[in-house]
Parts: structure tokens; sequence; C-alpha cells
């Protein structure tokens, strides 16, 4: 217990499962990368695949194996992976395996090789981001490596997968050049004689408002914990952080508070410390907006935010130690939201919640009952 906690409602990320898997015909990833978007992993994979999502998909073996460790046997692909990664774990643990080129598809058929069976293989192909995924340019030479190492029953090739650049703006008219991109790759594929079954290219954004990108597989982290990039439906926020009151104190007018004395009590107030800082995911950058709930009245923090700890002006009002302030959640309260944190401090809702540290306690939540605490 450090005095920081991330509730986590387990019924809205059901109910955003619900939503996406409802938006397309195929199958539904859950993507929980980065500990399911701050909010763990192993829940929000339960969660999503009893709400309707049928896969799994992280960036690293290391989180696959992780969720194997955690007892989930559902269907799981990693995507991002150096060239020396431990790909015979991988392929022992049933994970599927996303190949941006040749050099990895190598590594991953010696892998293979190794082990007596054939690696489930996705081929990625980079539709205009210029990251992952090969180059358009170089996609014929991997299908026909990959098109014979599956004729030698090394490799079982079961997917083709590629990202869009702008899909957070669906009026950005690379997201169609990127779609006709995507197109073109799965023809060669088809033509290359391999006929994959899960063709996926939406993310979040994509799946929530371009239908034309959405194929046989939709990939969905950030929407599954309540964050909409375009700004287009009403998804239920997951996720709040909450801290303890440690101390309240009342300032003489001109004191000055934190590193720097950044800023000077302008009157006589009460000030209220708080035991969450920049480690717990309460970013430094934040302007001087930026605020949390105390008693359902939101109140400024002042001075800067330090590592473990800052301090809110309470302008007077009364708080107890041990008291929980809302940094952010829902904000069905009147609570700052994730995308408010994220306005506050330049970024995006995703830097946000996957910025929340490893020393905040997660703590799963029904939604009917916000504040049972189930531990
Ligand atoms: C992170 C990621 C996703 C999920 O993106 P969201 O916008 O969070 O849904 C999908 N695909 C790839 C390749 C990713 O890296």
């Amino acid at each position: 217990m450090t005095g920081a906690r991330l509730l986590v409602d387990a019924d809205a990320i059901a109910a955003n499962t619900r939503l996406f898997a409802s938006l397309t015909a195929g199958e539904l990833m859950a993507v929980v990368k980065a500990q399911g978007y701050g909010a763990g992993a192993g829940l929000v994979a339960r969660t999503a695949l009893e709400a309707g999502a049928t896969r799994l998909g992280v960036t690293s073996v290391a989180e696959a194996l992780a969720l194997r460790v955690a007892g989930i046997d559902a269907p799981i692909l990693s995507w991002l992976n150096p060239i020396d990664a431990d790909f015979s774990a991988a392929i022992a643990h049933d994970i599927d395996l996303a190949a941006p080129g040749v050099a990895h598809l190598d590594a991953v058929r010696r892998a293979a090789r190794g082990l007596g069976r054939p690696a489930r293989v996705h081929l990625q192909v980079d539709c205009g981001l210029a990251r992952e995924g090969c180059p358009p340019e170089l996609w014929p030479q991997l299908l026909a490596v990959a098109a014979a190492a599956s004729a030698r029953g090394e490799l079982d090739v079961v997917g083709v997968m590629g990202h869009l650049s702008s899909a957070d703006d669906p009026a950005d008219p690379a997201n169609r050049r990127e779609r006709t991109r995507f197109a073109h790759a799965l023809r060669l594929a088809r033509a290359a004689g391999l006929f994959v079954p899960l063709r996926h290219l939406a993310a979040t954004s994509a799946t929530l408002t371009q239908p034309g990108a959405r194929h046989s597989m939709c990939r969905v982290g950030a929407g599954l914990v309540g964050i909409d990039p375009t700004g287009t439906h009403r998804l239920r926020g997951a996720l709040a952080l909450e801290a303890q009151i440690v101390d309240v104190r009342d300032v003489a007018a001109g004191t000055p508070v934190g590193y720097g004395h950044s800023w000077l009590a302008p009157r006589a107030t009460r000030l209220a410390l708080v035991a969450a800082g920049y480690a717990d995911g309460v970013p430094r950058t934040a302007t001087t907006d930026a605020a949390v709930l105390v008693s359902g009245r939101r109140r400024p923090i002042v001075g800067r935010v330090s590592m473990d700890q800052f301090v809110v002006d309470l302008d007077g009002a009364p708080a107890l130690p041990g008291e929980y302030v809302t940094v952010f959640g829902p904000g069905d309260r009147g609570e700052p939201t994730v995308a408010e944190w994220a306005a506050w401090c330049g970024t995006i809702p995703n830097e946000i919640v996957t910025g929340v540290g490893p020393r905040v306690e997660r703590m799963p939540v029904a939604a009917s009952a916000p504040l049972a605490v189930a531990r």
C-alpha cells in the first residue's frame, strides 16, 4: 500500500468490449500491451475475453508469456520483438508471432525447426507509418519466403496485419491511401498462395469510424479502457486514479510551496499533501490548470508535482488525512478525466493511463458499487 490506487471498473471494460465486438462481423483482438493500458493485463484480458473478444494482442514475447503464466490460454499474438527474442518459448506456448521481414521470419523458422512444430505467423506490412512492418517494395519477397516455408510445414501463415498512421482523424486522406495499400498487400498474399483467415488493420479509432478497415479482425486496446481518440463514441471510462491525503496544514499568505517555490500562497489558505507523484502517473509537466477532486470539489494542484507527492489548495475547506482524492476518473462525479489530464500535459490519454506507475495498487471494482473495493 503506497497511498495511491487505480480502481479498474471491469463492468466498463466489458461494456466497451461488447460495443467493439458489435461493430465487427469478424473477430475482436483485445490489445493488452503495457499492462493492459495501465489497468492490469490479466484483468483486461479476462474481462474482454468474457465479453466477446476472441484473441489477445501484445507487443513483446515477454508480455505474451506473462499472460500464459497467469493461466490465460486464449490465442495471443506478439507483434514487436527484437530478432533475438525467445521465439522458441513463444512457439512452445502457442503464441502467434508477427514477422515484419525475412530476417525475423528466418529467426522464427529456426526456432520452429528446433522445436519440431510449425510457428503461427502473421505477416506484417507497412501501410504508411514507416515504422514496424515490411516496406511495400520488400513485401513480394517476404511473401515468397513465407509461402515456401509454409509449404515445407515450418510455418503456418495465419494472418496479415497492417496499422494506420492517421486513424484518430477519420477525415485525413491518409486513411484511404493506407487502406488501399493494405488491400493490395492482401491481394499479393493471395496471389502468392497464402489465404490467411486473420486480416487485420484497424485499432480503436478505425474500428469506430472506418468500416472499410475492419476486415476479418480488429485490434482494440485504448477503447477497452474507455479512450476514444476520434471523439465519436461514448465509451465508458474504466480507470480511476485515487491517492490519499497524508497531511493537512494551514499556511500564511506568501508561503512558498514545493521545489523551486514555483507557487506562493496568494492568501492564507489550507493545503493538503497527497501521496502520489510523477512516479505514480501524475505528470510533472501538467500546467497550473491541473486539479483533483477532494470531497466532491475540484481543487488545484499547487507547486511542482514531485516524484511521490503533490500539494492541493483546499481554499479553507476541511479534509482529513487518510481521505482519498480522485486524480482522474470517468468524470461522472465531476472529477477530471483522463482526457483533461492529457490536455493539461500536452499529450494523449494513452500516455496518461500507461504512465500509472508500478507501485500503484490495481483494484478491480464493480461498477454498481464503485466504492466497494474488491481486494
Ligand atoms: C497498440 C496497438 C494497437 C491498439 O491500438 P489502440 O489505438 O490502443 O486500440 C493495435 N495495433 C498495433 C500494431 C498497436 O501497436
